[in-house]
């Protein structure tokens, strides 16, 4: 818990308003319950929380910094993954990718995650928690792009 306070810590309302919304519910229950008591502390409840993120300053910064789509905090993580996902791609670049990928050599990608409200900014590889359907619609292209590279 004391990890996720030093977290919270740094995070100002407004971020703090986001992480509440929509990050909370992804911890586990002791976890959320320890968040919920640092949220009290902070003086923080539902109303609050819909304000703050109606009210969100940052939405009219326009500073360059690479900041999350949802929440506009710069708080991100970037990632340097190697890129998988060459299947389902259909653009001009995404098959150039996917020869890449036949011919052994690597493409990174970077994959952005907001640390404040878990938003994915940007997502190579699609990783991201997806509803099943979108899950299975991958299964299908891996098991085409499968078929035709035999
Ligand atoms: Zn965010």
């Amino acid at each position: 818990m004391s990890r996720i306070r030093n977290f919270l810590n740094e995070l100002d309302d407004y971020e703090l308003a986001y992480f509440a919304k929509f990050k909370l519910l992804t911890y586990m229950k002791v976890t959320q319950s320890g968040i919920k008591e640092y949220l009290a502390e902070r003086n923080f409840n539902e109303s609050k929380i819909n304000k703050l993120i109606s009210e969100n300053p940052k939405s009219k910064l326009n500073d360059g910094k690479k900041r999350c789509e949802r929440c506009y905090s710069e708080k991100v993580r970037i990632n340097k993954v190697e890129w998988t996902n060459t299947g389902g791609g259909i653009g001009i670049k995404d098959e150039i990718a996917t020869w890449d990928a036949i011919g052994g050599r690597v493409t990174y990608k970077d994959e952005v995650i907001c640390n404040v409200c878990g938003f994915w900014l940007e997502d190579p590889n699609q990783e991201k928690p997806l509803p099943t359907s979108k899950k299975i619609l991958n299964g299908i292209w891996e098991f085409i792009i499968g078929t035709l590279s035999r």
